[in-house]
């Protein structure tokens, strides 16, 4: 073989080799077109063998054009008779309904599953991968919020890993690539405040949705874009980095940090604190996701530190913003309340979007629901299934009667 051949073999086996075959559950999404993203900035590197959305049938069908995935899903049925056959890559499979998402991740050989659907929509074919021995890129939170220490159990006998995509928790296993376990001190999360940092919340009681929706330094989906309006993602944060660090709770602060550049820090034994910064782009956890253990050429921006005049932090104003301190609550009682908080908190923000509720009852009403729950502290999967339903009908009776 010629040196020119010899190259040409030695970069396909480089691909072979190094090629990971991706599942993206939530391919739609802001978290999902970001990750398809990252694919195209690394051809050689991942491929996409399937997408899985929930309506949206026109961009799936075009993200099928150009990734050919082997298989495909839409979960909502009505979305799914619109989606034009003809877009799938010869031999591809179409599935259709609620449990297509489990069906796919069973069904596809893939080496990660990147879980970016949102809600609890995501529970079940979370623990299908990691029974079906694929490695977890993991966005959607509230799959750990609602039954962490069950995932990580189930992926610790299974033997593969979960890594995060939130931006805090991909800093924070980054910070911890500089220690070991039981040299961590305290894990620091930090915190944008949202758009109504510093305000009374009497000023944002009635703010109108597109208001809330106006994130100072990131573009999300719309559910994660409140719980960051009103600090409940923060709370679903300390519950995801309990559950994945193994960290207890009083081991772990929150710091509101405005110019979202620190995106989290960990504080070891000898009083050295490892910070990860970044620009606000999170093609970058993204993309450690994909590749971790290892660091490739950067798909996201980059941060040019002079850009940047100061980095200044704060403590959360737990008045103005309850719905911290009741994931804090339901993450020290532990058992089955964190799952119904975040089941409760996504269906009063799905009131609160679509103009049934003002912003400022979104805490009450929560409080109101969590009272109603009589937590289980040891349960089972089917357990949480049972809370997830319980804690929806609550919650709709309470929005009910308002
Ligand atoms: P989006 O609302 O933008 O996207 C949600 C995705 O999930 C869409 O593809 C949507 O499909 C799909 N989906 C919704 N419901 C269903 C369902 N019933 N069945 C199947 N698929 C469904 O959310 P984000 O991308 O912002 O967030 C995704 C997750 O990542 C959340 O848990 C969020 O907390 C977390 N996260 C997001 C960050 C961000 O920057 N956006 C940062 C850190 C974490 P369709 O479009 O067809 O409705
Ligand atoms: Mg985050």
């Amino acid at each position: 073989m010629n040196r020119q051949g010899a190259s040409i073999a030695s970069e396909w086996i480089r691909k072979t080799v190094m090629m990971k075959k991706l599942i993206l559950l939530g391919s739609t999404g802001s978290i999902g077109c970001q990750c398809l993203d990252v694919v195209r900035c690394h051809p050689g590197r991942f491929e996409i063998a399937a997408l899985a959305a929930h309506r949206n049938q026109e961009m799936l069908a075009q993200q099928c054009r150009e990734f050919s995935p082997r298989f495909v899903a839409l979960t909502d049925e009505k979305a799914a008779a619109l989606f034009p056959r003809n877009e799938l890559a010869p031999g591809a499979e179409f599935l259709s309904g609620p449990d297509s998402l489990v069906e796919l991740v069973r069904r596809c050989d893939a080496d990660t599953a990147v879980i970016a659907t949102v809600g609890a929509v995501g529970f079940q074919s979370t623990f299908e991968a990691v029974r079906t021995g694929k490695h977890i890129a993991l966005a959607n939170k509230e799959v750990l919020a609602m039954a962490g220490d069950l995932l990580m159990r189930e992926a610790r006998q299974c033997g593969v890993p979960i890594v995060p995509i939130d931006s805090e928790h991909s800093a924070i296993l980054q910070c911890l690539q500089s220690g070991r376990p039981e040299e961590v001190e305290r894990i620091i999360l930090t915190a944008s405040g949202g758009p109504f940092r510093g305000r009374r919340p009497e000023d944002f009681e009635n703010v109108p949705v597109e208001e809330a929706l106006n994130h100072p330094t990131w573009n999300m989906g719309a559910k994660i874009t409140i719980d960051s309006a009103t600090l409940f993602n923060k709370g679903l944060e300390l519950i995801e980095a309990h559950h994945l660090f193994q960290t207890p709770l009083d081991r772990i602060d929150v710091v509101v940090h405005p110019q979202s550049i620190i995106h989290s820090m960990i504080e070891f034994c000898d009083g050295s604190i490892m910070a990860q910064l970044g620009d606000a782009d999170m093609r970058t956890p993204i993309q450690y996701a994909l590749s971790y253990p290892e660091r490739i050429e950067r798909s996201g921006r980059k941060l040019n530190l002079l850009d940047i005049s100061q980095l200044t932090f704060f403590p959360p104003d737990l008045d103005s913003f309850p719905c911290l301190s009741l994931a804090y609550e339901a993450a020290q009682t532990g058992g089955t309340m964190p799952a119904y908080l975040s089941v409760a908190n996504e269906e009063v923000v799905s009131a609160y979007l679509n103009g049934r509720i003002c912003f400022g009852a979104i805490p009450r009403i929560l409080e109101q629901s969590m009272k109603r729950h009589s937590p289980r502290l040891d349960y089972t999967l089917e357990d949480i299934q049972a809370v997830d339903r319980e804690s929806r009908e609550i919650t709709q009776e309470i929005l009910a009667s308002l």
